[in-house]
């Protein structure tokens, strides 16, 4: 028989089309659906020896299925890292992480700027077990490295946050880390690793909700945790199979035929998002537009080498008002005048998105915390989707060329 198993050395695109389990036996040139909760066993010596795990093979789907392990391994394969593992949404990965890596006592250091029930899940959840987070600026090193102690376990940040666009040097982050024996986790939900792969620049562990950019489409819930086959096979599988956080086979294949066309289609986005963010620049009832691949971002010579010179799919902007409550207005104008932006929150999807962060994502927030992270009432975020951009600029333009400045 002639040798068919991947050659070394392939390019990420076709990692992103092939790597996967053998096919079975019926030769199936997309990978299969497993939808199955449990395996068969062809006798009680080999039922035995798979339960005790001294012999690969599948007995039931909280612990694995080949159509997840399909998925792990493409997505380790673009993350270039050794494992990575599947959880049932970017939140359950976030959850597995902190139940496998944390115990009462420990120390977290995390950016401020985080994902709301990120924040929500180290600030309290883990606090109720006696787990502390610090949270700091999301991009002044020095104090990051003012806050680590000498029971910090991890480091946490998200790059680029949601909905300011701020960057954080991950390297930085990771030679702190390391310095005091903590790991680096790092959220890429928002460059999915078609543009960043934060193990490159030291970070220990990868964070993904696919349910964003890696299905891209808006339709299933999914996460995974990249990272070291040690710390998959020894820390999180364990966790997973007792605790649950399973990822779907359904929802696991649809986001293993996302990532087929995951760089096309990341490059897609970012192409609108950057025509989309020097338009609104140009915008005289536009204050500020927020990207990172604007010159005017105060990072961008850090996202261009962090970022593979790209600024993502995500453009906030804040329109002119002379209070709060009129910005506040005119955002809603610009908001409620568009016909074809969806007005949701979510992000990662094939339609452009419009939202008002301040009374969404941010609305728990007081007023004065709201402040302090720099989102203000006349703030809308967009998350670039594949509509054509002369489409997305006059959908735009229907509230900006009406507002009464
Ligand atoms: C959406 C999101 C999550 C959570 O992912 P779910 O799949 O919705 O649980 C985590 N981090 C970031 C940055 C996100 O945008």
């Amino acid at each position: 028989m002639t040798d068919r198993s991947l050659p070394a050395g392939l390019h990420r695109d076709t990692l992103a089309v092939r790597t996967a389990l053998e096919p079975s036996q019926y030769g199936e040139n997309s990978e299969a659906l497993f939808l199955t909760s449990s395996f068969v066993q062809p006798d009680a010596e080999t039922s035995a020896r798979r339960f005790a795990g001294t012999e690969e093979g599948f007995t039931y789907t909280r612990t694995s299925n080949p159509t997840v392990t399909s998925f792990e391994r493409r997505l380790a394969a673009l993350e270039g890292t050794e494992a990575a593992i599947g959880a049932s949404s970017g939140m359950g990965a976030i959850l597995m992480m902190c139940m496998g890596l944390l115990k009462a006592g420990d120390h977290v250091v995390s950016s401020r700027s985080l994902f709301g029930s990120t924040f929500n899940l180290l600030g309290r959840e883990f606090a109720k077990f006696g787990v502390e987070t610090t949270f700091v600026s999301q991009s002044d090193v020095a104090e990051w490295r003012a806050a680590v102690r000498p029971n910090t376990k991890l480091l946490f940040a998200e790059t680029p946050t949601n909905p300011l666009t701020e960057v954080c040097d991950i390297r930085a982050l990771a030679d702190i880390a390391h310095g005091v024996g903590a790991l680096l986790a790092v959220d890429n939900c928002f460059c999915s690793p078609a543009l960043q792969r934060p193990t490159e620049f030291g970070a220990d562990l990868v964070l993904h909700s696919g349910t964003k950019y890696l299905d891209g489409q808006g339709r299933v819930l999914a996460g995974a945790i990249c990272t070291s086959a040690k710390l998959v096979n020894e820390v999180f599988g364990p966790v997973v199979r007792t605790a649950g956080m399973a990822l779907s086979p359904f929802n696991a294949w649809v986001v293993l035929k996302g990532l087929e066309t995951l760089s096309l289609r990341m490059k897609a986005h970012c192409d609108n998002a950057l025509a989309l963010a020097r338009w609104l620049e140009t915008q005289p009832a536009v204050k500020r537009v927020y990207y990172p691949g604007l010159a005017s971002h105060p990072q961008h010579a850090l996202v261009m080498q962090q970022q593979s010179g790209q600024g993502g799919a995500v453009v906030s902007f804040d329109v002119l008002g002379d209070t709060p409550e009129d910005a506040r207005a005119n955002a809603f104008h610009v908001i409620d005048s568009t016909r074809v932006l969806s007005i949701t929150a979510n992000l990662g999807d094939t339609k452009t998105t419009i939202t008002h962060p301040a009374t969404t994502s941010h609305g728990r927030l007081s007023e004065p915390q709201r402040q302090a992270a720099g989102i203000s009432q006349g703030l809308i975020r967009i998350a670039a989707g594949l509509d054509h951009i002369d489409d997305i600029q006059a959908d735009l333009l229907r509230g900006l060329g009406t507002l009464a400045i």
